[in-house]
């Protein structure tokens, strides 16, 4: 994401969206294709991650056994989505269900990818993917375990400020201020809540997760990100309501994975010019 100054008020204004372009299939480059052809694979990967990351269990690059029956798993078994469809879902083994878990996060891998390859200059897509199949697996793990890894969360934070000083030097500063600001303004709303209402409200993996998209957008961003995560937590717990889930006050709704999703949104299509 590329970075311009406006003159009138010295703020980092996003200008990517006016070089942002609809590729046609043909006008595809390697880029894209690559990203394109290596997203199943990373997918793959990630559903390991996010299976085995909070059990502390040993990540390797792919699922080499069966969960169940502890069968050996061969190549044809670890081809991402295409293996699945073959055995219906099934091991070859035991024949017990393997349930949509890893097609469905190879899936969203490639649905990813395929997002950031269209809507952004092709020299930055494999940004857009890297840090949104990142977050795909912070939130799919926050989703299933109520947790921010601080294994993912804190890389993260660096991560953007590398990004910032390697291809966006001049907002160093805003991008830094991001995050400091993301982190204590979470830290603060958790104290207050927790004085207020005696318990913990928001996790510390909320804290380091709003730091690290002040990391990747900065403070001149974050606030649209703060708004579009709680909205979107918002209308989550409204449909959960009107499907029948009844919310309480002790009710918990991991916030996560909407903070992962606004920040996603405002990377790659810039914070709305006010
Ligand atoms: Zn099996």
């Amino acid at each position: 994401m590329s970075r311009t100054y406006d003159a009138a008020s010295s703020l980092p204004v996003a200008s990517h969206n006016a070089s942002r372009c609809v590729l046609s299939p043909t006008e595809f480059g390697l880029q894209a294709w690559s990203l394109l052809a290596v997203a199943p694979i990373i997918g793959s990967f990630l559903g390991v991650l996010v299976r085995r990351l909070p059990e502390n269990r040993p990540l390797v690059w792919s699922r080499s056994r069966c969960e169940t029956c502890g069968a050996a798993l061969s190549i044809p078994d670890l081809v991402p989505v295409l293996s699945w469809l073959a055995t219906r879902g099934q091991c070859r083994h035991c024949g017990n269900r393997l349930g949509l878990f890893y097609p469905g996060i190879e899936i969203a891998a490639l649905a990813l990818a395929l997002i950031a390859v269209t809507n952004d200059e092709r020299a930055h897509a494999w940004l857009d993917c890297l840090l949104g199949w990142w977050l795909l697996a912070l939130c799919w793990i926050d989703l299933r375990c109520y947790m921010l890894p601080d294994v993912l969360t804190l890389p993260l934070i660096v991560f953007g400020l590398l990004t910032a000083a390697l291809f966006d030097p001049d907002a160093m500063l805003d991008r830094t201020l991001g995050t400091v600001f993301g982190y204590l303004a979470f830290l603060a709303i958790a104290a207050a809540y927790r004085a207020v209402r005696g318990r913990e409200g928001l996790g510390g993996g909320d804290a380091k997760m709003l730091g690290a998209a002040g990391a990747w957008v900065g403070l001149t961003a974050l606030p649209q990100v703060i708004l579009a995560a709680s909205l979107a937590a918002l209308l989550a717990a409204g449909w959960l309501y009107l499907s029948g889930v009844r919310l309480h006050a002790h009710s918990a709704l991991p916030f996560g994975p909407f903070i992962g999703a606004a920040l996603w949104a405002v990377w790659l299509f810039g914070p709305i010019s006010l």
